[in-house]
């Protein structure tokens, strides 16, 4: 049997920095000192082939523009290779994990983003295991088929859902977690992967590719003594269409008129409202509380467990594809790829 293939696409991120010598600051610098940064990639089983992005970024600067990029990339070489692996920083690459799973319907092979908290040329550096081990997880077949057929994120010995995740350390190489779904792998000793937890791509799907995202969106979060006017002038944002409402607790919000009113008036001009949770981690509930009660009743949409992450690409993504309202909430509260329970 002929060795798994492996496409590896370099976006930048920390994995790949230097120091300037003259700032102190962290820099991207050529992909191709990465790859002879890391002899061990040379040892794995399997046939790895490299891109990277012309202009390597932080990933600050990630945009609807390069996430569109990036699908094209794994559109281009699909059928080329058993999977592909992401490098990526960790800073919005949650985001980005969301945003590809939505963009890649019916994605059967795996596609796993991976970075690092230090750059791979430190002595102390998490890059190596995070790397080495992405690429044995996109390797993984089963009666010759992929084993995983969505967009992951694997970070220090977890492999999750991408668009389960949330960044939580800007410190600890354990930089994510993944509030309201399992890992679905844990490496260790042994890779160990739970293979009820994985999402069910079909490989008879067609992949459809889905680039077209709006961005005329905004989240607010919700903070005592939030201000009238402000929260007035951003609803009536000209050309604004969909907000993700970062609300307490289980989707409870101020039950002041003014409040109220604002939200129902966007909601009748045609902006999508969606409640998702401030929490790190539970579900949104609206009619549990009294102050959930009202946001039901204008017609705000729930994320249920959805992270801001993934409600705000999947927001993008449903507005993108200019489906109906009706269709837009029923879509949204429904689980696409596994964004939601
Ligand atoms: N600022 C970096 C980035 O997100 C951090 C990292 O790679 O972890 O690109």
């Amino acid at each position: 049997m002929s060795k798994p293939s492996i496409l590896l696409i370099y976006t930048g991120g920390t994995i790949g920095m230097v120091k300037d010598f003259e700032t102190g600051a962290l820099r991207v610098f050529d992909f191709n000192n990465l790859l002879e940064r890391i002899p061990e990639l040379k040892l794995l089983d399997c046939d790895i082939q490299a891109v990277s992005f012309d202009k390597p970024i932080d990933s600050s600067n990630m945009n609807t523009h390069k996430w569109a990029r990036l699908a094209s990339l794994i559109e281009e070489h699909y059928n080329d290779f058993d999977g592909f692996v992401i490098l990526h920083g960790s800073d919005t690459m949650s985001y980005s994990a969301s945003a590809l799973s939505f963009m890649l319907e019916n994605v059967a092979k795996p596609v796993v983003f991976t970075g690092s908290q230090l750059p791979i040329g430190d002595l102390r550096t998490d890059a190596k295991e995070n790397l080495i081990t992405a690429i044995q997880i996109a390797s993984l077949k089963s009666n010759g088929e992929p084993v995983i057929r969505e967009v992951c994120l694997y970070f220090e010995y977890k492999l999750y859902r991408g668009n389960r995740t949330t960044k939580i350390s800007a410190e600890h190489f354990n930089a994510f977690m993944s509030p309201n779904y399992p890992a679905l792998a844990e490496s260790g000793v042994h890779l160990k992967v739970t293979r009820e937890l994985l999402w069910p791509n079909a490989p008879e799907k067609q992949l459809q590719v889905h680039k077209d995202f709006d961005d005329n969106v905004v989240i607010i979060k919700m903070f005592p003594g939030i201000n009238e006017q402000v929260l007035s002038s951003i609803l009536n944002t000209p050309g604004l269409k969909g907000v993700v409402l970062e609300t307490y607790g289980s989707g409870n919000a101020p039950t002041d008129i003014y409040f109220i009113s604002i939200l129902q008036k966007a909601i009748q001009n045609g902006v999508q409202i969606v409640n998702v949770t401030q929490c790190s981690g539970g579900s949104v509930n609206m009619g549990h509380y009294e102050t959930s009660t009202m946001l039901k009743e204008i017609g705000v949409i729930s994320g249920a467990d959805i992270t801001t992450e993934a409600a705000i690409t999947k927001m993008m993504y449903l507005l993108g594809q200019e489906v109906t309202a009706s269709e837009f909430k029923r879509q949204f509260e429904s689980s696409l790829r596994g964004e939601l329970s």
